[in-house]
């Protein structure tokens, strides 16, 4: 194809024009990520497993840390640091409640 604006011929797959830089109908800006698209991890993973590792880091520490880190490693989402950020605060109280 052809620059729109300086008529230099370019690929065909080529996004600007490599002569003046100007985008082609090939160049789309990175779409902002939409509200219904913007948990894809979290559907993977599925919602109750989510709730599920809270309710662990609630009443067990232990394995709502392991539940965390799983989520995290698996899901790469925050609600793994979340959980884990619960998690921590339960084992600090547990350990100030034991000693
Ligand atoms: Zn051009």
């Amino acid at each position: 194809m052809f620059c729109a604006t300086c008529g230099a011929e370019i690929q065909d797959a080529a996004v600007i024009c490599p002569k003046c830089g100007v985008p082609t109908p090939n160049f789309k800006q990175p779409e902002a990520p939409k509200a219904d698209q913007a948990k894809p991890a979290v559907a993977q993973i599925g919602t109750g497993t989510i709730v599920l590792s809270y309710i662990l880091a609630l009443l067990m520490p232990i394995l709502g840390v392991i539940a965390a880190i799983y989520l995290f490693v698996k899901g790469k989402t925050g609600h793994g640091l979340g959980v884990l950020g619960v998690s921590i605060a339960e084992v600090v109280v547990y350990i100030a409640v034991m000693s």
